[in-house]
């Protein structure tokens, strides 16, 4: 099990960390941070409850494949950046 997060969906409600306090936590601001991106099996209850109850959708399950994770060492793509901003400003000065 992998999970990601996404701190720009965040509102900081903290159901995550109440459900999984071993994956979960939050940062200075109150948003989402992930302990780990591949939480044990033992806490995939845990993780799915988190997910449920997380009212901004900001947690996401790669569920792919179980059990056969070892040594896979490939990059996880630190910093990934698709530089796609959201600079559709209309300016309507009619
Ligand atoms: S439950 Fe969702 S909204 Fe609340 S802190 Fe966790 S990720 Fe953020």
């Amino acid at each position: 099990m992998r999970i990601s997060v996404d701190s720009d969906r965040c509102v900081g409600a903290g159901q995550c960390v109440l459900s999984a306090p071993e994956v979960f936590d939050q940062d200075a601001e109150g948003l989402v941070t992930a302990l780990t991106f591949a939480p044990d099996p033992g806490e995939r209850d845990a993780v799915r409850q988190a997910v449920e109850l997380c009212p901004s959708h900001a947690i996401t399950v790669h569920d792919h494949g179980q059990g056969h994770s070892q040594g896979r060492d490939h990059d996880h793509g630190q910093g990934r950046e698709d530089g796609r901003g959201h600079d559709g400003v209309v300016v309507d000065d009619g």
